[in-house]
């Protein structure tokens, strides 16, 4: 079977990047050994990211035939078409750059802050956060989302759903802070399309989460800006009410 790979190697600029055709035995084979297949048989300079081989360290996504996947856990078929991530810095080949999309969190205060480390909490309680604890923070919903297309500041999707994680929490402290933090290029950006949702390994739904960040949102005194302004605002930035 035969695969497609982008390669980007000359000068690393994105005009230079280019599809390779690359002929693999047939057979059942994850995409990441087809790639290591490749740069141990065929060409040594590939380069591609991986680390656990089993689905949870999330260093492995790329997108093949425009959807986010993880190489170790994708069975490879014939003519498909391998590419990087999106909305990140090709460093080369498959390998991207994530700072841009993990500095997302430092902007919804996405960690504990604010409480007593000493506290438990009840089973109940952890299972309320249980689901969003599990992103492994891939970035494949952020390459997935097409509001990034066109708004490149627009928070995205794991940003908010490890926000909601945190809001969730029996013993957070500083909700309206961390409400306060996704109102700008945030909640009420979110088209609701899903494709986070349909992209994530790990079976997280950051539309929901963001859905049940709109609805905290109200709670904390914010409006949904389409309201405001008839619609026009679709795609604009948070709307902070005053009283
Ligand atoms: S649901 Fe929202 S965050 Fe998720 S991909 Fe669509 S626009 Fe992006
Ligand atoms: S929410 Fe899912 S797709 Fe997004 S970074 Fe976390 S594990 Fe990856």
């Amino acid at each position: 079977m035969k695969i497609k790979i982008q390669r980007f190697c000359k000068h690393r600029e994105p005009e230079n990047a280019v599809m390779v055709d690359y002929e693999l035995p047939d057979g059942d084979i994850t995409l990441l050994n087809a790639l290591t297949f490749i740069k141990s048989k065929i060409d040594p300079t590939l380069t591609f990211s991986s680390g656990c081989k089993s689905e949870v360290c999330g260093s492995c996504s790329v997108r093949v035939n425009g959807k986010e996947k993880l190489a170790c856990g994708y069975k490879v078929q014939d003519r498909d078409i391998v590419e990087p991530l999106r909305y990140a810095e090709i460093l080369k080949d498959l390998v991207v750059d994530h700072n841009k999309a993990q500095e997302t969190l430092k902007r919804v205060i996405g960690w504990q802050s604010g409480v007593s480390q000493k506290e438990d909490m009840s089973i109940e309680q952890e299972k309320r956060v249980e689901l969003q604890s599990d992103c492994i923070l891939c970035a494949s919903c952020f390459s997935s989302c097409p509001v990034l297309e066109v708004d490149g500041a627009f928070l995205g999707p794991f940003a908010m759903t490890r926000n909601y994680r945190y809001v969730s929490d029996a013993r957070c402290e500083d909700e309206k802070e961390k409400i306060d933090a996704v109102q700008e290029k945030g909640v009420w950006d979110c088209t609701l399309c899903g494709e986070c949702t349909l992209a994530c390994p790990q079976g997280i739904d950051p539309k929901n989460d963001i859905m049940m960040l709109r609805s905290k949102s109200v709670q904390h005194g914010y409006v949904d800006p389409t309201f405001v302004s008839g619609g026009d605002d679709m795609f604009g930035g948070g709307f902070n009410p005053s009283f």
